[in-house]
């Protein structure tokens, strides 16, 4: 089983369309899914079909200590379970960051369920908050989606200065399970110069797979689906389908690696 937070401080990168991808292409593949919406934007939760606003329990009462089993919704649409999010978690935000402790909130609420999935993704919000911090205090890996633009390396070393101190006090295990190019359009020159820094700098994390610029995965959460479901024949549907594969057969190699 693993735990791996979504993350990248920078806004509008492709963090919720990878984790609503993911989960949905996970869960085709029978691996049992929990989808957690970490961001009071609660674009992963629309883009999932569920209405934000009528929740009875949300990541805001997972993270206020309610049990994890009554903030579980079941996505019989989409295969795998989500825990939504709305406006609301703003507010825990504020909490958590008064808190001393507040940061192993997320970690001690997931114990519970853990043994029920065989992945829980996690999808931040655009920022290195506390929300930020309690995912990577439970995740066992980061996945970094990046737009290949000129700012695109910008605050990418606050990001890992970040994951290198958790590792350091709070979580031994956290490791880079991989980056992800997203948005990508092959015809634009700087582009393909940022890819090409991205893989000297990150080397075998970068994943192999880059998600295209593709007009149905933007399409695809106004329906309140995952492009999986709602064209699976779209380059954008292709392309996170290979991810997963990719993922899949990286994780094998890794075990197999430590056995
Ligand atoms: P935020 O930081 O606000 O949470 P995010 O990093 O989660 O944003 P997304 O919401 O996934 O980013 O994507 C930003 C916008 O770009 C959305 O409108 C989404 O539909 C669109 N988008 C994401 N990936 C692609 C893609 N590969 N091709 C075209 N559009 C995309
Ligand atoms: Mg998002």
């Amino acid at each position: 089983m693993a735990i791996y937070a979504i993350t990248n401080q920078k806004g509008g990168v492709g963090k919720t369309t990878t984790s609503v991808n993911l989960a949905a292409g996970l869960s085709a593949t029978k691996r049992r899914v929990l989808l957690i919406d970490l961001d009071p934007q609660g674009n992963a939760t629309s883009g999932s079909g569920i209405d934000k606003n009528e929740l009875d329990a949300t990541s805001a009462e997972l993270l206020d200590r309610t049990d994890v089993a009554n903030c579980i919704v079941n996505c019989a649409t989409t295969g795998y379970d989500l825990i939504g999010a709305n406006s609301l978690l703003t507010v825990t935000e504020v909490n958590l960051t008064r808190l001393g402790n507040g940061e192993f909130h997320l970690r001690d609420a997931l114990t519970k369920v853990i043994n029920n999935y065989d992945y829980i993704l996690i999808d931040c919000p655009p920022a290195l908050n506390s929300l930020t911090v309690n995912a990577l205090i439970a995740a066992d890996g980061v996945i970094i989606p990046i737009q290949c633009e000129y700012y695109a390396l910008e605050g990418l070393s606050s990001l890992i200065q970040t994951i290198e101190r958790i590792r350091q006090t709070a979580n031994p295990k956290l490791r880079i399970e991989g980056v992800l190019r997203t948005m990508f359009d092959p015809r634009n020159n700087l582009a393909r110069d940022v890819s090409k820094q991205l893989g000297v700098f990150f080397k075998e994390e970068l994943y192999r797979t880059i998600i295209p610029r593709n007009v149905t995965l933007a399409e695809a959460p106004s329906h309140g689906l995952s492009v999986i479901h709602y064209d699976k024949h779209s380059r954008g549907a292709r392309t996170y389908i290979e991810l997963v594969g990719e993922m899949l057969k990286r994780e094998n190699k890794l075990s197999t690696n430590r056995a």
